[in-house]
């Protein structure tokens, strides 16, 4: 290596009347060498840009303060129908990374990327990270069997996966190995940092789902397929959906067959997110002698769900108080519910 830099020394002012100082020029091979090596200049931040205010929380406890974190997205908007703003795209063009769920989740996402034209963020480019990689998705189609026939979204298999604690930290662990590689002086900090996240996310699933074993079973329905991961890990059964296919808004017959069905199965909570409605909620669970809540689907969603954890312990807790009124509710007779 040191005759690779000879010439320049040669060509150096007072450099032949004086010792080779070979300390300094170990010194300064070994900074041009990081500069060569690391794509952030040293004492930088890692510029991140995230999808969700979920991704970017997950993001914030694995990189903190080495870290500075965009998110384009609020946590009450719906993931499938953000209508991206030029101002997304001179975000993404400054990023060291770009954090999105992947999958079909997020469709606005390509035309950014397109809009961005920086060959780094494109799928496959060394600044895109899909944290769908490592995931156990649940509802992939069959080899041979993708279509659209079951709406026009989750056409790769179920993209609300970060609603699964256990999954949020497969995603921290990504997201770590993405920051090592961009920024490997510090590569050990963020290996522990998704370490210690995973440990408190064990922890936290430990405790919602011994707090939710009480209703073990129970069947909810639930307005957008958002839900199978959560409902799957703390252990409820979907009786039906208000949306009769992911994505596809219900009509009038949809909505009263579906209070039949709640009341054949028992069902007596519809869980609905921030961004649908309320109302066709409420219609249908006072239909069924029900009650609807509002569930977060991502940080920032509801009040109270402010970090990746809040979200969780948020939502067992509305979901535990939806359930003990709906169980009260359930031993009077229902007031104009029709037998
Ligand atoms: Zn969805």
């Amino acid at each position: 290596m040191n005759r690779s830099i000879t010439p320049h020394r040669r060509l150096t002012p007072g450099s032949i009347d004086r010792p080779p100082r070979r300390g300094w020029r170990a010194a300064a091979l070994a900074a041009v060498c990081l500069l060569v090596w690391s794509s952030t200049p040293a004492g930088a931040k890692v510029r991140i840009v995230a999808t969700t205010p979920t991704i970017a929380d997950l993001a914030r406890q694995v990189g903190g303060d080495l870290v500075r974190i965009d998110t384009l997205m609020r946590g009450n908007e719906n993931p499938h129908n953000v209508v991206p703003k030029p101002s997304f795209i001179m975000k993404l063009r400054k990023a060291d990374l770009f954090l999105t769920g992947g999958l079909d989740g997020e469709p606005w996402v390509p035309t950014l990327i397109r809009g961005a034209r920086k060959t780094s963020l494109r799928p496959g480019g060394s600044a895109y990270v899909d944290l769908s990689v490592g995931i156990a998705l649940k509802e992939v189609p069959a080899p041979g069997q993708l279509s659209r026939a079951n709406g026009d979204i989750h056409i790769f298999g179920n993209t609300h996966y970060l609603l699964d604690p256990l999954n949020g930290a497969i995603a921290a662990r990504t997201i770590a190995d993405a920051l090592a590689r961009v920024d490997p002086a510090h590569a050990d900090r963020y290996r522990a940092s998704a370490d210690a996240l995973e440990a408190r996310l064990r922890d936290l699933t430990e405790d919602l789902t011994s707090q939710m074993a009480p209703y073990a079973g129970a069947p909810v329905v639930v307005y957008h397929r958002a839900w199978p991961y959560f409902l799957d890990r703390f252990g409820l059964v979907k009786a039906g959906e208000i949306e009769p296919k992911p994505g596809i808004p219900p009509g009038p017959r949809h909505l009263s067959d579906l209070a039949q069905t709640m009341r054949a199965a028992g069902a007596r909570v519809v869980i609905v997110e921030p961004y649908n409605s309320l109302a066709n909620a409420r219609s249908v669970a006072q239909r069924a002698g029900a009650v609807a809540v509002v569930l977060a689907t991502n940080v920032g969603g509801v009040d109270g769900a402010d970090t990746y954890e809040d979200l969780f312990r948020v939502n067992i807790a509305r979901l535990r108080e939806a359930l003990e009124g709906a169980s009260a509710a359930a031993a009077k007779p229902a007031r104009g519910a029709r037998p």
